[in-house]
């Protein structure tokens, strides 16, 4: 026997208007599977650089590794091939596909770090085929062929740090473009049964389903988890009132934090997703549209970082912050042309509050009532007992501040694929 692993990177499939590349994997699979090929361990769903502009919806790229005899190899590949080919939306003009194959028992390290640039930062198309071209990688572009940067950097990502699974099931062709129907109460009993080893099912305020997208793809629903037997069995619990043309389980970096790195203010750059800890140096701003907007600070410089309205009641955390309150901030910055560069939050960890004081009057050595003020600066006076204190009688109140130390997260619907959600995390989950 002479088997080979072959790697098999996909992206660019997809357009705002309809497909999905994990689709497009899906089907390539299944034909493979019916073809006698294996696969080796589970394809994965590979999310790359949100703040990426050029991206499509989610940014995803997909690879599965094939288990094969050498002579197989070209049979393989063309299945590949020919089914992006009839699946990707080669009509729109930014979807430009690439799929990238790979032959190997090991990831080269400069394929993991490649990878790792594509989830963090930014590269070309150059750069992508040249990489190819020293590991002896083979590419295929159709059109512009922006796909292979995806393709190559989903071979490289080897999950070997953290991961979690999403379980995706797949509309009949006709069905797709109308709305879903899959039973509610069956995903909260789902959501019930399976959570934290699921998540994202539910919205925790408005109760509302997010397992199903609000997209036209072929996407009935995926569901998120820890492993890929509890999203098996909480596909098991969710009743589907339409029929399932096929699901697949994914292998992912979602929920895994991965697009975000460490970083001073100064360092911080467009299309980076950062955590960066400071001090709030501007009280928070409500700005048309109801996001809200501070300042913060470290020793190399300030920021802005906004809570968008579409993270809603998050919101009312960034609200309440006061200047001098140490912060640690999550999120993505985007270029935008005549403005500050903006740290876009995803989670937010108070880790101080600065005390509010508020002077009260003294209270009369005699009669305990409450002294009244004779005037700024010129101390406190008691009628009935005719007695005067000085202005420094006067006590400072520290007063409750109106939110909490801990760390906090937008809800699901503004949640990014990639930011790992705080049921994830050591600390327990708290309310916003
Ligand atoms: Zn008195």
């Amino acid at each position: 026997m002479n088997l080979a692993l072959l790697h098999i990177g996909i992206d660019d499939t997809d357009s705002k208007e309809g497909m999905c590349t994990t689709y497009v994997g899906a089907v390539a699979i299944d034909s493979l599977k019916s073809q006698g090929v294996k696969l080796e361990g589970y394809p994965k769903l590979i999310r790359l650089n949100p703040n990426w502009k050029l991206k499509t919806r989610g940014n995803c790229a997909i690879v599965f590794t094939t288990k094969v005899q050498k002579h197989q190899i070209p049979v393989v590949k063309e299945t590949v091939l020919r089914t992006v080919e009839e699946l990707a939306e080669l009509h729109i003009k930014t979807t430009n596909p690439g799929v990238v194959f790979y032959e190997g028992e090991r990831i080269p390290i400069k394929l993991r770090k490649f990878s790792k640039k594509v989830v963090q930062d930014i590269t070309t198309i150059d750069e992508a085929e040249s990489l190819a071209g020293e590991i002896g990688a083979e590419v295929h572009k159709f059109k512009l062929g922006r796909g292979i940067i995806g393709a190559l950097a989903a071979i490289g990502n080897t999950l070997e740090h953290d991961w979690t699974f999403e379980l995706i099931a797949y509309r009949k062709p006709e069905n797709r473009g109308t709305p879903r129907k899959v039973d509610t109460a069956s995903v909260v009993k789902m959501n019930t049964k399976t959570f934290p080893n699921t998540f994202g099912n539910l919205d925790p305020f408005t109760g509302e389903i997010r397992i199903t997208p609000h997209t036209p793809c072929p996407i009935l629903y995926g569901i998120r988890g820890e492993d890929a037997k509890t999203t098996l069995a909480a596909h098991k619990l969710v009743k589907s009132l339409e029929p399932i043309e096929r699901f697949v389980v994914y292998m992912t970096n979602q929920g895994t934090d991965e697009h975000l790195r460490q970083a001073k203010v100064a360092e911080v750059k467009p299309y980076w997703s950062v955590i960066v800890g400071g001090e709030v140096s501007s009280a928070p701003k409500i700005i048309l549209g109801g996001h809200v907007i501070f300042s913060m600070r470290d020793k190399t410089g300030k920021i802005d970082c906004a809570a968008y309205e579409p993270t809603r009641q998050f919101r009312d955390v960034a609200k309440k912050l006061i200047i001098g309150d140490k912060v640690v901030a999550y999120g993505g910055v985007k270029e935008k042309p005549e403005l500050p560069l903006t740290i876009n939050l995803e989670k937010l960890s108070i880790l101080k509050l600065v005390p509010v004081l508020r002077k009260v009057n003294p209270t009369c050595p005699r009669c305990g009532k409450r002294m009244k003020s004779e005037g700024k600066g010129k101390g406190y006076s008691c009628k009935r007992c005719k007695i005067k204190v000085p202005a420094s009688a006067a006590k400072l109140v520290e007063m409750r501040r109106e939110i909490e130390v801990g760390a906090f997260e937008v809800p699901p619907r503004a949640r990014r694929h990639l930011a790992k959600p705080l049921v994830r995390v050591a600390y327990p989950r708290r309310e916003y």
